[in-house]
């Protein structure tokens, strides 16, 4: 396998890291950027991206894009996410893109992947208080009624739905012999009277949302695909949803490293720099050698998806999220710890790496179902 990047991307990742460490290299751009660091999305870098032509990245260049593969985007994302670019809405983006490029009618393309390419956000909503790492046991429901359908219930943790142009909810459409049978996936507006959407309060900030749909009505058109297809359409997108969250903890993750390397080169203690003592210099090394293999295994699944895109990766996309978010996660608590006190303030932008990196072994199925995704490919 030939792991090595084209001229082209080479250059796009060049572009990449110099817009970022131009636009929000210093603790004050990001301090400004984020409102004192209490967003994740800056609407202001967000536009400059798209003008640049960079949200459009995986989108067919017939709705405005650029036609890349999701080598280019996990480039994108490792690249921005280690600039410390903040462009949270940018995932939950991503994985609307890929629902509508492959079910979309050409109507929803030009509007949802038009919009995408030129700087809008989208959500998507699944989990409900009751239904979480079990999502097909979930109860928010659709009724088919003259020209539409009318949604009823509440969602939970919906991601970006504060900033998004939609919402793409799943819910139930009908009753099958089995729980994964009869959902559908409806995009609604987010300006839609009849949904309301209420901050919650999480270790990271302001990201996420409850959602509450009462008497919501949508046109027959606001329907994504076909009608009680959704869990099939939901399986189809498993290998880009996993690799976008790898992807961008995978920047969060150098860029931990990055900081803790850094800092301990310049902190003395003890008359010598920290980083002059073996037992930090070892646990930089593992997380170097851990890091690297992150990335060869996100490129590794992201050159599967580009040579073969229908076909499911179930194994591999649990693994690569499974082990990326974990290594992520590793770094930014190393991080902190060989950062002593300083690590731990908010004056440095580790504390938030831990805190970005904390919740990527739990959104997008939990490291737990993962290993039980991989386990059942083992036959067990
Ligand atoms: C910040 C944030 C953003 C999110 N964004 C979105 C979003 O945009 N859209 C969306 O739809 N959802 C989103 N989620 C929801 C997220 O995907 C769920 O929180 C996650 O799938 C786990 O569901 P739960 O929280 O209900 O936990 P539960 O399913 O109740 O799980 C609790 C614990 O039990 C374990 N567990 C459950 N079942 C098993 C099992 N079979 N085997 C072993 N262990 C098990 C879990 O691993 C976990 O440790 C977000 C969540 C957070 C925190």
């Amino acid at each position: 396998m030939d792991f090595s990047l084209t001229d082209e991307q080479q250059d796009f990742v060049a572009a990449v890291r110099d817009f970022c460490a131009r636009e929000c290299g210093t603790p004050e751009q990001r301090k400004r950027l984020t409102e004192g660091h209490t967003v994740l999305h800056s609407a202001e870098i967000y536009s400059k991206m798209a003008e640049l032509g960079w949200l459009g990245v995986t989108i067919d260049e017939a709705w405005g894009g650029s036609g890349g593969g999701m080598l280019d985007a996990c480039l994108f994302m490792e690249e921005t996410s280690r600039g410390l670019a903040p462009i949270g809405g940018y995932a939950t983006t991503l994985i609307v893109a890929g629902a509508v490029a492959r079910f979309g009618s050409d109507e929803q393309k030009r509007e949802i992947l038009g919009g995408i390419a030129a700087g809008s956000v989208e959500a998507i909503a699944m989990t409900e208080p009751e239904a979480g790492s079990d999502v097909g046991s979930l109860t928010t429901s659709a009724e088919r009624v003259d020209g539409g359908l009318v949604l009823n219930g509440q969602k939970v943790f919906c991601s970006n739905a504060h900033i998004s142009d939609h919402v793409l909810i799943v819910c139930r459409t009908s009753r099958g012999e089995s729980k994964h049978e009869g959902l559908s996936m409806i995009f609604i507006p987010t300006d839609h009277p009849r949904m309301e959407i209420k901050p919650i309060d999480t270790l990271g900030g302001r990201e996420t949302n409850h959602l509450y749909l009462s008497d919501c009505e949508a046109p027959a058109e606001a329907l994504l695909g076909e009608l009680d297809q959704a869990w099939t359409q939901l399986m189809a997108g498993l290998n880009v949803e996993r690799l976008i969250l790898a992807a961008t903890m995978l920047g969060f993750g150098w860029r931990a490293l990055d900081d803790a390397l850094a800092y301990v080169k310049q902190r003395r203690q003890f008359g010598k720099p920290i980083g002059s003592f073996q037992a930090l210099q070892h646990r930089l090394a593992d997380l170097a050698t851990e890091l690297e293999a992150a990335r060869l295994m996100t490129h590794w699944v992201a050159t599967k998806v580009d040579e073969a895109p229908d076909t499911m990766l179930p194994r591999e996309a649990s693994m690569v999220k499974l082990f990326v978010t974990e290594t992520a996660q590793k770094a930014a608590l190393e991080g902190m710890q060989m950062m002593g006190g300083y690590g731990y303030s908010s004056e440095y932008d580790m504390e938030r790496l831990v805190r970005q990196t904390l919740v990527s072994t739990i959104y997008g199925g939990t490291s737990e179902i993962q290993r039980n995704i991989i386990a059942k490919t083992l036959g067990l």
